[in-house]
Formats: C-alpha cells, structure tokens, sequence
C-alpha cells in the first residue's frame, strides 16, 4: 500500500478540520481527492507530507509512520504544496540545483537534465522563475516534487488558476507521470478528477463522503431511467418494479426510476408497462453525470 490513512482526525483550536478520516491508495493509483474549499484536503496532504501533526489516527506512507519515520516518508513523496512556494529570483535550473542539494539527489546533473525534459522546461531552464506564467511555474514545481525520484506524489490543487490551454498541458503531464509514480492530487473541480484520475476519494467539511473508482459512480449503477406513459400510476406500484429505488412523479404521466445496478433496467420497465396494460409513450435512459453526484454529497 502507496498510502494508509487510518482514523485521522484534526482540529484546529476547537474547529474539527478532519474527523475520522480513512482511506487506502495502492502503488500506481492516481486518485483525485475532490472537495468544496474548506473541505480539509490541504490539512491531509500536509499530514500525510510530516508537515503537520493529526491529533488522533495513523498514516504511512510505503510502509513508513508519517509520526516515527518523517525522514523516510519524505524522501519517498514529492509534494507540490497548494501555493507553489518558488524562489521567484532564481533561475529554474539553479532551483533545481538547490533543490537537488537538499534532497541530497545523486548525480543530481544527469538528473536536472532528466527532470527538465520530462516536465518540458528546456527551453525556460535558463529564465528567472517570476518570468514564467503560471503553468510553467507549476511545471517548475512538478519537477521539484519528482528530482527525487520519490514513489508517491503529493499534488495539492495543481491546475488551480491556470489558463485552458495550459490546464490541458499540466493535465497531461500529470497523467504522463502518473504511468510511473502513484498520485493523490486535489482539486475542488470534478472535470479535472474525470481528466486525469481512475478513483477519486470526496471529502466534505472533514469526512469522506465517497471513496470509488469514476467507471463505478459513472456507470450504469446510478442508472436513472425517465418514462412517460399513458396513464397515471400509483407510485407504490412502480416501486414494485425489480431492483428500483427510488421513483419521482414528474409532471404529466412521467416518473422517474432510479436503479442501482449494472444491469438494463428498460426491458423491466417494459414488462411492468404489458403487464398492467399500459402504453409507454416515452422512455429515457440516463447516466446520473459526476458533477450532479458531487453537488449532492458536498451540498450541506
Ligand atoms: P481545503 O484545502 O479543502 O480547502 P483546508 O484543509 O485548507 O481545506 O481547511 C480545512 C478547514 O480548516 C477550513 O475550515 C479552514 O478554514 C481550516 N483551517 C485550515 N488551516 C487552518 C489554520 N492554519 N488555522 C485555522 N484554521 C485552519
Ligand atoms: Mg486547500
């Protein structure tokens, strides 16, 4: 396991920023960890980087407690904190260079090199970093996090402020090394989970409201099938239907079946329309979207 978080609760004073706070990530994940702001996911990035204390629960980090083994946690976790703290008058490679002194990186030259192509910065390498536009400032920033080969990366808000073009660039440069390293990047946008991760953890006002991979919560198991027929009918008796729910009345003879399952539910409805001698005037299939589901575990 990449990471462990168990039972993490923090306050801070008498706030409660993370109450109980659970969650696994194997070795090659890329997670998105999604949360209106406020939501505590910059407090659990920087528990689970040693740079802050939980008051209760565990976290390792590739087997190391974050409490009794910070050293090693930190040389196996690149973190790029949510506001990219950058030395504005150094130039990008001797940032690296100091970077690369700290870390301690061997054959930190071939390494700079490497880093720089891998993060498209050869051709800012030699400008001064506050001539960069953001998106590659945050480039700057991935190629601090990864100079030190670490296993897990620790992205806090990393498309946070930039431009479309360069929010399509960073996101596939994450996706890029994700190939090779395990992330858990957080984001207050669900789009940016859809375009770049496979599991995406929701946290709310410090719990964790939903923990699945995107393909589950997409999918057909919160299939929602909207059908018009030619008469009214007791919702009791469409809640009879397998497997449904949930069922709404909409206006007209419409109704609203919610189903939570893999499987077609049309050909239910169907025979529950013949089998009570009913006509189907209109049947629609519909795929509950992601963004509809955050609003609806982040709304209170
Ligand atoms: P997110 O990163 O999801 O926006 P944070 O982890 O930054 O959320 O914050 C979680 C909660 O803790 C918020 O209510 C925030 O106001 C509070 N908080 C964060 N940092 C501090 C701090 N240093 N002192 C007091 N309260 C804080
Ligand atoms: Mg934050």
């Amino acid at each position: 396991m990449s990471i462990e978080v168990r039972k993490v609760t923090k306050h801070y004073g008498t706030q409660k920023a993370l109450n109980q706070v659970s969650f696994t990530i194997k070795s090659g994940e890329i997670v998105g960890f999604l949360g209106p702001n406020g939501a505590g996911k910059s407090t659990m990035m920087r528990i689970i980087t040693t740079y802050l204390n939980a008051d209760d629960g565990e976290v390792l980090v590739n087997d190391h407690d974050v409490k009794t083994a910070a050293k090693q946690v930190q040389s196996s976790i690149g973190y790029l904190p949510e506001h990219n703290p950058l030395y504005p008058d150094m130039y990008v490679r001797e940032y690296l260079k100091f970077t690369a002194d700290v870390y301690k990186v061997k054959n930190a030259k071939e390494r700079i090199d490497e880093v720089i192509k891998e993060t498209g910065l050869t051709t800012h390498a030699g400008k001064k970093i506050k001539e960069l536009s953001k998106g590659y400032k945050q480039r700057v920033g991935l190629a601090h996090a990864l100079l030190h080969k670490p296993k897990v990366l620790i992205l806090d808000e990393p498309t946070t402020g930039l431009d479309p073009n360069q929010l399509v660039e960073i996101r596939e440069l994450i996706r890029k090394v994700g190939k090779t390293t395990t992330i858990l990047l957080s984001t207050h946008i669900m789009q940016e989970v859809e375009a770049m991760c496979d599991r995406v953890i929701i946290i709310n006002k410090g719990n964790i409201v939903a923990d699945d991979f995107l393909k589950n919560l997409k999918g057909d198991s919160n299939q929602e099938i909207e059908v018009e027929f030619d008469y009214r009918v007791e919702v009791e008796l469409l809640s009879e239907i397998k497997k449904v729910r949930e069922v709404k009345e909409l206006s007209g003879f419409k109704y609203l079946l919610s189903f939570y399952t893999n499987e077609d539910m049309r050909s239910a409805v169907f025979d529950f329309a013949h089998d009570n001698g009913l006509k189907i005037l209109s049947l629609n299939k519909l795929n509950r979207d992601l963004e509809t589901l955050f609003h609806e575990l982040t709304k209170n």
